[in-house]
């Protein structure tokens, strides 16, 4: 049987009446003047009995203080077991412990921080590591990577041994090397959709900056292209003056960086000077004799000096 079964409801009767013997012994354990009022007590089981008391200290709103009394089988003599300071259903606590990785927010990384993923992380899952030999029959087994090494050496001149490690042309696995395959992990699905949805949320068509910008990035010319099957929906922004340089946005959000959203107007340029080239202007030199102060024209030949 266990001994939670074993357990009596009722209080032991000399237990509870020891109530002056439990404030002793928490008034002994707590400092002078902090032990409050008895408030209650409950049952631990056959003659053992908890008394609480109210606790006065400062920064202990809602604690009491917990002294257990006890008393052996047919013995008159209750004794103390233990007093201490325990929260009551109306104290304040620290918030509960949270683990480390949960607490991990973006941007929480310093210079030299290590941040371990799990063997499980659901964000991950395993890439092609190239350990798998590929089948017998395959057109691109060790025959066909052994016929492509000779083709290289003719070509190079270098004999095979001396030819780099690099994966052998034709071989799956300097396919995997050309699409960035053979790492030990790579994103899941998951791991793709939830950085999808943290990257639309920063930079995404539903923010405020987006919801103002003349046109979106998918016809900016600062957007730069990235390849994998994210690249259909995302890309990198390289507008200096955008607040998403250097980020990755949705094709859906824009700025007022947009390449095609203003064209800076040209300063004004003076009109060109006006040359009359076509016709003779007649200047008088000088007032003409006998006409009084009408002056008279010189004749077209010696008028050239007067031309505009
Ligand atoms: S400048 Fe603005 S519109 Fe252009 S790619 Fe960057 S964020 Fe998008």
């Amino acid at each position: 049987m266990s001994a939670a079964t074993t357990r009596s409801r009722t209080p032991d009767r000399l237990c509870a009446e020891a109530v002056d013997l439990a404030r002793a012994a928490a008034e002994e354990a707590a400092a002078p003047g902090v032990v409050g009022e008895h408030v209650g007590l409950i049952s631990e089981g056959d003659r053992v009995v908890t008394h609480f008391f109210e606790c006065r200290e400062l920064g202990y709103r809602g604690w009491r203080w917990a002294v257990t009394v006890a008393r052996a089988s047919r013995a008159k003599v209750v004794t103390v077991d233990e007093a201490v300071l325990l929260p009551g259903p109306d104290a304040v606590l620290a918030p509960e412990w949270v683990p480390w990785s949960e607490r991990l927010r973006p941007g929480d990384m310093g210079p030299g921080d290590l941040l371990p993923t799990d063997a499980d992380d659901l964000r991950l899952e395993p890439g092609w590591s190239g350990e798998d030999e590929p089948p017998p029959n395959s057109a691109v087994s060790e025959d066909m990577a052994a016929l492509a090494e000779a083709e290289d050496a003719e070509v190079t001149g270098a004999r095979p041994a001396e030819l780099p490690v690099t994966p052998p042309r034709g071989t799956i696995a300097a396919v995997a090397d050309e699409l960035g395959l053979r790492r030990a992990r790579v994103l899941s699905r998951y791991g793709l959709h939830t950085a999808a949805d943290r990257w639309e949320e920063a930079f995404g068509p539903k923010t405020p900056m987006a919801q103002a910008a003349p046109a979106a990035c998918v016809s900016c010319g600062f957007l730069v292209r990235i390849g994998g099957s994210l690249g259909q929906a995302f890309g990198v922004c390289a507008n200096e003056f955008s607040p998403a340089d250097g980020r990755v946005v949705s094709l859906a959000y824009g700025c007022g960086g947009h390449s095609e959203a203003a064209v800076m107007p040209k300063p004004p340029q003076p009109a060109p000077p006006v040359i009359d080239e076509t016709r003779v202007d007649p200047f008088p030199l000088r007032p003409a004799p006998d006409s009084g102060s009408v002056p008279v024209a010189e004749d077209a030949s010696s008028a050239e000096l007067g031309h505009s």
